[in-house]
Parts: C-alpha cells; structure tokens; sequence
C-alpha cells in the first residue's frame, strides 16, 4: 500500500507529536474517562462517534492498490483498532442509532458506530473476516451502480494510466496539457516533476478532486488513447459482488446507499440528484429489500438543503456526511459527522497505531 511516511517532516511532524502528547494526557491520566463519565451522566450529551473507513488493504494486494491514502488501511491495524474498539467501547449499528434518536432514545456511554464508504471488494476479503472475529456490526455504503461490475472509479484508473505511462514522460505531460491541466504537470512523474508514491497519489487525486467532470472525463480519455491497451485486470481495486454482499448481510453487515455512480450530489443539477439517489434506492431495493435503505452516505460529502428533502421523501432515516466531529442526538440525523478512520490518522510520532490518539478523537477531544 503507498503509505505516507511514518516519520513526516517539518510541521506536520510537530504538529503530530502535539496531537499524541495531548491525547497522552486524557488518555494516560484518567481524565478522558473522566469526561467521558461525567457525559452519560446526562443522556442527551452522550456522543455517538462515526468512524469512516474505506479501504481495508492486505499486504498481498498492497502493490496493486490504486487509491488515495486517505482512504485506506492496513489489515493489521484494522485489527488492532477492532480489538481497542471492542474491549473499550458498545459500538453499535448505525440503523441502530438512528431508529432509536427517531423516538429520543440517546446512545449508550462510549457509543461507536463504523461505517465504510462505496463498497470496495476489500470489504468482503479482509474487512469482514476482522469484524466477524471481533463480533462487532457495521454498515457498508454501496455504489449502488458500481456493485457487481468490474468498473473502477476515475480516481483508480487515472492514477493506473499515469503509473502505466510514467515511462513516456513526454506522452503523459502532453495529455495533461490538451485537457486545460497543464498546471498539474509538476505532480506528475515527469523529470522535474514529483513521484507516485502515497504522498504524490495524495496530491494528484486531491487537486483533480477540484477539476469539473468533463475535464477530467476529457483527460482520461487522453490517457487511454495514449495507452491503448485495455485496462488490465482491476480486482485489488474493483468493487463487491452482490453474492459478497448477501453473505457479508447473513453475517451481520448492514448495508446502506452510497448513490447511483458517486456523483457529488452538490456539484450536479437537482434533477440529476434526484435520479442518483432514487436508482440506487431501485437498485438496492431489488438486491436486498427493504430495511437496508434507510441510511445514506453522501458522496465525498456533497449535499444540499433538496438533496436531504429528497431523501426525507425517500424514506430514508438518516445520512452521514464527510464533516469531522461526533454527534449527540442534537445533530442533525441527516448531517452526521464522522471521523476518518484512514491508516495515518491514530498513528504515533513514530508510525505506530495509537490507542490514545483513537480514544481522543472518538471523545471529539481531538
Ligand atoms: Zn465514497
């Protein structure tokens, strides 16, 4: 898996070492769990803490894997924060929670819920077989358009493509240019330019994420005239099947909508809104029935005051959004915050899996 440099340099550096130092100190003094008593102590104050996860990655798939590392995680730390989980906190299902905030029912004390976003296939080899062990229950976002296909995402194939052409600089920086990108050239594996380790991945996905759809749809279609070779076989990063799905739901996973085809429904026309959340319903409905989709996760977070009407309508019971925080049963139930629960997020100054630092930021003192 690209991973971001375990010892990180300059700022970022000191700023971790300020994060852990002060989690340490809730942590190691007894004072979180101070807090964190003197909360249950008054019900409706109790937070419910959202951990997003994407990505749950084997080191055997490591090298094929295309994705931001934001979205990511590996197996071992899973395990490890699975194990934390389980011995310190009730974590608890999400449709849980927000059939019982319908009716005022707050959360138990040290409320977790996990949640993963778009239905990658990692889920079902490497998350599921984590979760089943610790007996803790999740729910699983799915693109609904995307379940079943061998289709990846345009984050996936550009950075395939780029990996690919990284040996034809002059090819590569030509496409960027005749697609209006030319200022994303020093990103690029280009002499002169940066690299794709996880950092440089990082970087080129987060400044596409700021490009309109057809641009980057143009650009693509560059690369692959650039490269005419099919794609080649995608499976470290496609998506579930929907039989993967119907055992991962006898075994206890909870599954919710994550759209049509991941469109930021703030970014399109409403009507186009309107489609990406009732075919997903459509589509979800005739794969799983009914319960399963009464929660929403907004694609990268995008939302708006009619696309939270339309799902009211929908008959959905709530949505989580990208926004960092946790939630009492003040918040809004179709603005829930989460927290991203990425490999590089609880780690300490040294790169290692931190308890104190999961703790902190689950009692939103981080
Ligand atoms: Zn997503």
């Amino acid at each position: 898996m690209p991973r971001r440099p375990s010892f990180p340099s300059g700022a970022a550096r000191v700023k971790r070492i300020l994060k852990h130092t002060w989690a340490h100190l809730w942590f190691d003094t007894g004072l979180l769990a101070l807090v964190e008593w003197l909360r249950g102590l008054r019900p409706r104050c109790r937070p419910l803490a959202i951990l997003m996860y994407h990505r749950i990655v084997s080191p055997e798939r490591a090298g094929q894997v295309l994705s931001h590392p934001d979205i990511m995680v590996d197996a071992a730390t899973f395990r490890r924060q699975l194990a934390f989980l389980a011995s310190r906190y009730q974590v608890i299902s999400l449709g849980d929670f927000a059939a019982a905030a319908q009716t005022g029912t707050p959360p138990p004390r040290r409320a977790v819920a996990l949640t993963f976003d778009d239905g990658w296939e990692d889920n079902y080899q490497t998350a599921f077989p984590a979760l089943r062990d610790a007996g803790l229950p999740a729910t699983v976002f799915l693109t609904a358009g995307l379940i079943g296909s061998r289709e990846m995402f345009w984050q996936e194939r550009v950075i395939g493509r780029v990996r690919r052409l990284a040996d034809r600089p002059r090819l590569l920086r030509d496409c960027f240019e005749r697609s209006g990108l030319g200022g994303l050239v020093p990103l690029l594996p280009v002499p002169g330019g940066g690299d794709l380790s996880g950092e440089g991945t990082a970087a080129l996905i987060d400044a596409l994420l700021e490009v309109d759809e057809p641009r980057v749809a143009g650009l693509l279609e560059r690369l692959a005239g650039a490269e005419p070779a099919p794609e080649p076989a995608v499976s470290a990063n496609s998506f579930l099947s929907w039989t993967q799905v119907a055992e991962m739901r006898q075994g206890g996973i909870a599954f919710g909508s994550h759209g049509t085809s991941h469109r930021r429904l703030d970014r399109i026309p409403p009507e186009q809104a309107d489609d990406e959340i009732l075919r997903a319903k459509a589509t979800l409905a005739e794969h799983l029935g009914g319960p399963e989709t009464e929660l929403f996760a907004y694609p990268n977070g995008g939302h708006t005051a009619r696309v939270v009407a339309q799902l009211r309508e929908a008959g959905y019971r709530a949505a989580v959004t990208t926004r960092e925080g946790v939630n009492t049963m003040a918040t809004d139930r179709f603005r829930l915050r989460r927290i991203n629960a990425c490999e590089d997020r609880f780690r300490s100054p040294r790169g290692r899996f931190s308890r104190a630092m999961l703790a902190a930021y689950l009692a939103g003192l981080l």
